[in-house]
């Protein structure tokens, strides 16, 4: 397919779950594509997956070294680009009463404070009608046990896509946000056991209206649309989460 040809790409957390299947996509379409990860198996298997076509760069959305570095890589390799999906995240299920000084930074580092670097160093290489596009979460507002820290880092994300995009309209780049739910990914995006994870999944199967999962290629395609399709939109927050975050009623109720 040719949908994406010419068009240039950066993916922070894309060598597994939902950054995967939008890197897997925009190759799909005929895209370039540089992704970042943080952990080194995960970034062999990731070459070794996408062939050496795509490059792959270790970079930890924590360290600013880092994030300055990928601004070189994607200058070097691409000079201007045209999309960036802030992507990569963090998660740890913790109640308030656990949450200590390193699990506190740790998920504002790389959720929060990694996002606004990302965009700030960024962003001067997206050419003119370029666009980002954040992964935030369901559980950036509301409240729910064991997911309080990820909750204010995501609600913070969410906070600046919307600043982001006041700031870059000037230069017709456009911002936006998905909002994904419940999303069967290889982390299902906690950091938890495997208990925690089968009763998160469990819980996910209930609560949500469509009774499902999504999938990664779900959120993919509204991250697209967002990127490339919807050229009268920004500032907003697209939600992927089977009507999750819309109190929707079944009918009869
Ligand atoms: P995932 O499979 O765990 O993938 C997360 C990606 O982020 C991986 O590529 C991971 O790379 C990367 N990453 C993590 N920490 C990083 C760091 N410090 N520096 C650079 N990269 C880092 O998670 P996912 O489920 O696809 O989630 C993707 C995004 O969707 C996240 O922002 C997550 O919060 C959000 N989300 C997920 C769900 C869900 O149900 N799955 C729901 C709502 C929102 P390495 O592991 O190789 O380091």
């Amino acid at each position: 397919m040719t949908r994406y040809a010419g068009r240039k790409a950066v993916i922070t957390g894309g060598t597994h779950g939902i950054g995967l299947a939008i890197v897997r996509a925009l190759l799909d379409g005929g895209a370039e594509v540089l992704l970042t990860g943080r952990n080194e198996e995960n970034i062999e298997k990731a070459r070794a997956d996408l062939g050496p076509s795509v490059q792959v760069v270790r970079s930890d959305a924590a360290s600013l070294a880092d994030i300055d570095a990928l601004g070189r890589q994607v200058g070097d390799r691409f000079g201007t680009f045209d999309a960036l999906f802030v992507n990569h995240g963090y998660a740890r299920m913790e109640l308030s009463t656990d949450v200590t000084d390193s699990s506190y930074d740790r998920t504002f580092d790389v959720n929060t404070k990694g996002a606004f670097f990302t965009v700030q160093r960024l962003a001067p290489l997206l050419r003119t009608g370029g666009s980002v596009v954040f992964t935030s979460s369901v559980a950036d507002t509301g409240g729910t046990p064991g997911l309080i820290l990820y909750s204010g880092s995501k609600a913070a994300l969410w906070s600046f896509a919307q600043g982001f995009a006041a700031e870059l309209l000037p230069r017709g780049i456009r911002v936006n946000a998905v909002s994904p739910g419940f999303i069967r990914t290889p982390s299902m995006g906690v950091d938890a056991t495997a208990a925690e994870k089968e009763a998160f999944s469990q819980l996910g199967d209930e609560i949500t209206p469509m009774k499902r999962h999504g999938t990664p290629e779900e959120v993919a395609t509204a991250a697209l649309f967002l990127a490339f399709d919807a050229t009268f939109t920004t500032g907003v927050k697209l939600p992927v989460d089977g009507g999750l975050g819309q109190r929707l009623d079944p009918p009869g109720q």
